[in-house]
C-alpha cells in the first residue's frame, strides 16, 4: 500500500496539468498542481465556471490513499492474498478458457461502467465480443441514462444528453427541471441557470424539497411514480390555454393528434387528484414555459428510473415539442447525464445491444462496418446480450454466465435488489474485479486487479453536452498498478489474440474508435487528440470529412492539400434544421400514466425513493474513502416527515428499519418537515445493512431495461437490536 505523501509527478509532466474531475458528467475542468491537489482553473465559459463542488475539490485525496490497491489479489483458501500480475492474469485466462470450453462463450460475462473513458468502453466491448466471443456484456449506465436515451431516440432519432451547448442555458428565462437535483449532484451546473433563477423562471419537479427545489420559483412535488401524469397535466394546460405552437407542431413534428387524445383526458384537476400537484400550479408551469423568450425542459434520473421511464421521459419531451422548444436556438429539451462518461460510455459498444458509434448490434450494415475495422467476419460478432440487471440476475444460474469480469463498477451496492445480486455474484465460478480500491464487489472476487486512477492516465470522456474532453495524465501511477487498457491487452493476448488487435496506448485505441464510429450516429472520426490538445471544443458528430454534404468548392480550405484542410467543426447544436428521423420530423409519443410497479398498500404503506447527497458519488467506493467527505456524511439515513416518524414510534436519530418486499435497510432517522408524509428518502451510496438497494424494485422498463430505483413500497419500524448493530 502507498502512503498519502508518496504521490509523485511524472518526469515528463512536471508542472501543473489541466484535466477534468473524475466524477460526474459535468466534467469540470481542473488543474492539478505539482503537489497533486486539485484546484480550479477559472474559465468563464467552461462548465467549471461555477467552480468545483466538494467532491471535485477533494478528488486528489484518493490518489495517495492507504486504501489504494497496488498489487493483484487472488483468492486462496477463502481469503484474498497478494499475487504477481503473471499469476493473477494467468489464472484468469486459464479459468476463462476452461469455462468457455465447457459451457460456451456466453458463460463468460463482462460488466462495465459509465465512468470508463471512451477508449476503455470501446476496448471493453471489443474484448467481450472478439477475445471472449460473448454476447453477455452490459454496464451500469443501463441503470442511469438509458430511459432518456431511448425516449430521445424515439422522439428525435438520435440521443445526445444535451443537444445544445451547456452555456446556451445561460440565456434561459425559464427552465423546468424534472427529477433532477443538481444543487447536490453537480452544484456548478446551477451557475448556468442564474438568469432563469433571477428571473423567477426555475420550475423544479421533485417529490422532495431538495436544495434545488429550494431555489425554484415553483416547486411541484408529485407523489412518487406520478410525474408522467404531471407532464400530461401541464401539456393539457398548455394546449387548453392556447399555448400550443401550431406552426412548429405542423412543420416539424408528427403524432400530436394521438398524443393529444391521451392528454385530453388528463385535465389538471384530475392530475391534481393523482399527483397531489395543484391544478393552478400546473397551469402556472405551462404559462412560465410558454411565455418565456427562452425556455428549456431538462430531465434526469428522477424521471428515468421507473418501469415506465422511457414513457415518462417521452411525456416531458411531448411537452417541450408542444411548446416548440427542441431544435430551436435558445430553447430545447435535454437530459442531465449523471456518470462522468455517461454519454461516451453509452456510445462505444459496452452496451448489450450496441456497437461503437452508437450503432445497433442487430443492424447488418453496422455489423459489417465494425467487423471490418476489427478484422473479423461479421458472422463472428455475437448478437445482443442480456441487459444489466438481467445479466446480474442470471449469474450462476443454470442458463446464465458462470464467470464475470467487472470494470469500473460496484454492482454489489449499486444494483437494485442488491441482496439477490450479491447471492448471484457469490454463486459464480469466477469473479474478476478491476478496481482502485477493495470495493464491496471486489471483496467477493476470486481475482482483484489494481488499476490506475484518472489523474494517472490519459483518455477521453464525453460530457453531458456531447463534447469530447481530454483527460490528461498528471501523475505517475504507483508501482504495481496497470491501466484497464493494459489489463485488456494482456488478457486478450493470453486468450490467443494478436497483440496489435488490442492496443494498450489510449491514443491508439482512440484512433481505432474513430474508424469504428465513422458514419455512425455518434461519429467521432473527425476528432483527434491533437485537436483536443489544441483546445478545440468538439461536440459530436464530428465527421472525418469536413462539411459533409457541401459542394467541394464551398468547403473551407477546399483549395488546400488534404492534410491542411480544417477539420469538421463539430455539432454544438443538433436538430436546428431537421431532426434525425428520415423525414426530419420529431415524433410525439402517445404515452399514458400507469403509476409505479409497486404502489403502497396496507402492508407497505409508504413510498421509498432513493437519491444522492452532495458529498458522495455512485456506490461511494471512492468518496467514502475521502476523509473530508466521509466525515461530512459518514453513513446513510432515512429522511422522513416528523409525523410519519412519530406514527412509526421513531424520533430524530433513532435507528429505523425501512422494510420492503425484498429486504430491509437499517439507518438512523432524519426528520425533515418538508417531506411528504407518504414518502421516505434513502441515499444510495452506502454498503452493508445501509444499502438502499436492499429494498429497491428491479422491475424493468420494457424498452430501456432500466430498473425502477426511484419508487418502491415500504414500511417504517424501529430497528431491532440485531438490526441496529
Ligand atoms: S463532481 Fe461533478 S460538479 Fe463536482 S467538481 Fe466534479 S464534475 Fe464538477
Amino acid at each position: 500500500m502507498r502512503a498519502a505523501t508518496s504521490t509523485r509527478l511524472a518526469d515528463a509532466d512536471v508542472g501543473a496539468v489541466d484535466t477534468h474531475c473524475p466524477y460526474c458528467a459535468l466534467q469540470c475542468g481542473m488543474t492539478l498542481s505539482p503537489a497533486g491537489r486539485a484546484s480550479v482553473r477559472v474559465r468563464p465559459r467552461d462548465p467549471s465556471a461555477g467552480g468545483l463542488c466538494q467532491k471535485g475539490w477533494t478528488s486528489a485525496a484518493l490518489l495517495g490513499s492507504p486504501a489504494r490497491l497496488t498489487t493483484p489479489l487472488v483468492r486462496d483458501g477463502g481469503t484474498l492474498r497478494p499475487a504477481s500480475w503473471d499469476e493473477a492474469l494467468g489464472l484468469v485466462a486459464r479459468r476463462i478458457k476452461e469455462i468457455s470450453a465447457e459451457r460456451g462463450p456466453d458463460a463468460v460475462a463482462v460488466f462495465g461502467g459509465g465512468g470508463l473513458t471512451n477508449e476503455k468502453a470501446y476496448l471493453l466491448g471489443k474484448f467481450a465480443r472478439v477475445a471472449l466471443g460473448t454476447s453477455q456484456v452490459d454496464y451500469n449506465g443501463r441503470f442511469c441514462m438509458s430511459s432518456a436515451a431511448a425516449a430521445a431516440h424515439r422522439a428525435f432519432g438520435l440521443d445526445r444528453g444535451l443537444p445544445f451547448p451547456l452555456t446556451d442555458l445561460e440565456g434561459a428565462d425559464a427552465v423546468l427541471l424534472a427529477g433532477a437535483n443538481p444543487a447536490e449532484t453537480m452544484p456548478p451546473f446551477l451557475s448556468h441557470l442564474r438568469r432563469a433563477m433571477d428571473a423567477g423562471g426555475l420550475i423544479v419537479v421533485d417529490p422532495r424539497r431538495t436544495p434545488t427545489a429550494e431555489r425554484a420559483a415553483l416547486h411541484l412535488a408529485p407523489a412518487p411514480g406520478t410525474d408522467l401524469a404531471l407532464a400530461l397535466g401541464i401539456l393539457h394546460a398548455a394546449v387548453a390555454g392556447g399555448r400550443l405552437d401550431h406552426a412548429y407542431v405542423a412543420e416539424r413534428t408528427t403524432g400530436f393528434e394521438e398524443t393529444w387524445r391521451v392528454a385530453a383526458a388528463w385535465w389538471p384537476e384530475r392530475v391534481e387528484r393523482v399527483t397531489g400537484v395543484a391544478a393552478a400550479d400546473q397551469r402556472r408551469a405551462a404559462a412560465m414555459l410558454s411565455e418565456a423568450a427562452s425556455a428549456y425542459v431538462l430531465t434526469a434520473r428522477g424521471v428515468e428510473q421507473h418501469a415506465t421511464g422511457v414513457d415518462t421521459a417521452g411525456a416531458w419531451i411531448n411537452l417541450a415539442l408542444a411548446l416548440g422548444l427542441p431544435g430551436r436556438r435558445g430553447s430545447g429539451w435535454g437530459c442531465l447525464t449523471g456518470q462522468g462518461n455517461g454519454q461516451g460510455g453509452r456510445e462505444h459498444g459496452q452496451k448489450a445491444d450496441q456497437l461503437p458509434g452508437y450503432r445497433k448490434i442487430d443492424d447488418p450494415a453496422a455489423r459489417a462496418h465494425v467487423a471490418r475495422v476489427w478484422g473479423i467476419e461479421p458472422s463472428a460478432l455475437p448478437g445482443p446480450g442480456r441487459s444489466a440487471f438481467e445479466l446480474l440476475d442470471a449469474l450462476g444460474t443454470g442458463g446464465g454466465p458462470s464467470a464475470l469480469l467487472v470494470f469500473g463498477s460496484n454492482p454489489a451496492v449499486s444494483a437494485p435488489h442488491s441482496a439477490r445480486v450479491a447471492d448471484r455474484l457469490a454463486a459464480l465460478d469466477l469473479l474478476v474485479v478491476s478496481d482502485i480500491v477493495l470495493s464491496e464487489t471486489a471483496r467477493m472476487a476470486d481475482v482483484v486487479l489494481p488499476i490506475t486512477q484518472w489523474a494517472e492516465e490519459d483518455g477521453t470522456l464525453t460530457n453531458l453536452e456531447g463534447r469530447v474532453l481530454l483527460r490528461r495524465r498528471a501523475l505517475a501511477p504507483p508501482p504495481g498498478v496497470r491501466t484497464d487498457l493494459e489489463v485488456l491487452h494482456d488478457l486478450a493476448v493470453l486468450l490467443g489474440q494478436p497483440p496489435e488487435r488490442f492496443p494498450a496506448a489510449p491514443e491508439t485505441v482512440f484512433t481505432e474508435l474513430r474508424a469504428a464510429s465513422e458514419g455512425g450516429p455518434a461519429d467521432y472520426s473527425g476528432v483527434t487528440w491533437d485537436r483536443l490538445r489544441a483546445g478545440e471544443r468538439l461536440h459530436w458528430p464530428v465527421p472525418r470529412r469536413p462539411e459533409h454534404g457541401q459542394p467541394e468548392r464551398d468547403k473551407p480550405g477546399h483549395d488546400k492539400p488534404e492534410h491542411d484542410k480544417p477539420g469538421h467543426p463539430g455539432t454544438p447544436r443538433l436538430f436546428l434544421d431537421r431532426f434525425a428521423h428520415p423525414d426530419g420530423r420529431a415524433r410525439f409519443a402517445a404515452v399514458d400514466h400507469k403509476g409505479p410497479a409497486e404502489p403502497p398498500d396496507e402492508e407497505f404503506p409508504l413510498y421509498a425513493i432513493t437519491g444522492r447527497v452532495l458529498q458522495h458519488y455512485q456506490s461511494g467506493a471512492q468518496t467514502r474513502r475521502v476523509e473530508e467527505l466521509r466525515a461530512a456524511v459518514p453513513e446513510a439515513y432515512v429522511e422522513v416527515h416528523p409525523d410519519t416518524a412519530r406514527r412509526a414510534g421513531l424520533s430524530d436519530g433513532a435507528a429505523a428499519a425501512v422494510v420492503g418486499r425484498r429486504g430491509r435497510v437499517v439507518v438512523p432517522v432524519r426528520c425533515v418537515p418538508s417531506m411528504r408524509p407518504d414518502v421516505v428518502f434513502l441515499p444510495f451510496h452506502f454498503p452493508g445493512a445501509q444499502r438502499a438497494n436492499l429494498v429497491t424494485n428491479p422491475a424493468l422498463d420494457p424498452v430501456s431495461r432500466m430498473p425502477e430505483f426511484k419508487v418502491c413500497a415500504v414500511r417504517l419500524t424501529p430497528a431491532g437490536e440485531r438490526e441496529a448493530q
